[in-house]
């Protein structure tokens, strides 16, 4: 990552990459998360870590507001938005999407637990039902072809396809059309 697009980051406390890199202010010796809502600093006065044992061991302390010190304080909600929104939006993309959870700026692990507590289902779940929902007006409101449909919410083969929406619905895409089609 370019200390632009850090100074960048920390000019729109942009909270995505809270984790990712912390910046120190040396007028005042405090380092913070990006997202940090306090005052904006001149940018001469800034510094970037990758972590906050970095910034610490060049004498900085962490910011009280922002509480860099606490290694796994995030604004839970927020990032259980985030993901909620990209889950929303690339569902059917599942390496992009990886790839987008990432940059969170948590682990994987937690992200899991973060997602549940908000919306009482795992993320592999909600990724279920989105797809579910997908398929079904596909198959209902398009002539596509079943293997497209397949390709266009992300699986890569027929038989995962169908082992899925069998799971999910007790029909077969076919069987499913053939009753839904208007
Ligand atoms: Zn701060």
């Amino acid at each position: 990552m370019t200390q632009e697009k850090m100074w960048k980051a920390v000019s729109e406390n942009d909270a995505s990459y809270d984790g990712i890199f912390f910046y120190a202010v040396k007028s005042t010796g405090i380092y913070c998360r990006p997202s940090c809502k306090s005052k904006m600093p001149k940018r001469e006065n800034v510094c970037f870590f990758d972590t906050a044992q970095q910034a610490r061991a060049a004498g900085f302390r962490p910011c009280k507001r922002c509480r860099s010190d606490l290694s796994d304080y995030q604004p839970i909600k927020e990032i259980a938005e985030k993901a909620k929104r990209l889950l929303d939006d690339s569902f059917s993309k599942r390496c992009e999407l990886n790839q987008e959870l990432q940059h969170l700026g948590v682990s994987q692990r937690r992200m899991v637990e973060i997602f549940k507590e908000e919306y009482g289902v795992t993320l592999s779940e909600y990724v279920s039902n989105l797809r579910l929902a997908e398929i079904k007006r596909l198959l209902s409101d398009t002539d596509d072809e079943i293997i497209n449909i397949a390709y266009s919410v992300g699986f890569g083969g027929l038989s995962s396809f169908y082992r899925f929406f069998k799971n999910g619905t007790g029909l077969s895409p076919a069987a499913y059309r053939k009753e839904h089609q208007k």
